[in-house]
């Protein structure tokens, strides 16, 4: 089991991580495909493969996002660092690098296989 201190330090660590995501999916508006003062004819084709990118990168960047807002979903509901698989705490060692992690070790490998 986590203790509340515990909890609070990912927690924090959590809103730290998602805002910094906000401001990255700010950053990543396709609106502003196209607009370049400079942008010559011969660079479309180059513009639009950056122009799919950046929608793939803003898609990584909201899954992101949506796992870290059920993470501090987790710490206000009292599931926080338990798995959801098979209802054990999940390692620390893994909170400690992916604060939004909602599988302990053995089921994040059985999920990969
Ligand atoms: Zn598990």
């Amino acid at each position: 089991m986590l203790t509340k201190e515990e909890i609070e330090k990912y927690q924090s660590a959590l809103e730290q991580e998602r805002r910094l995501l906000v401001a990255e999916i700010e950053n990543e508006k396709p609106a502003d495909f196209g607009s370049e003062p400079d942008g010559e004819l011969e660079e479309e084709a180059d513009e639009s493969e950056d122009f799919a990118n950046k929608v793939a990168i803003k898609d990584t960047l909201k899954n992101r996002l949506s796992e870290i807002d059920m993470a501090l979903a987790r710490t206000k509901d009292g599931t926080y660092g338990v798995c959801e698989k098979c209802g054990k705490d999940i390692e620390k060692e893994i909170l400690d690098i992916v604060p939004e992690s909602n599988l302990c070790e053995t089921c994040k490998k059985l999920v990969a296989e």
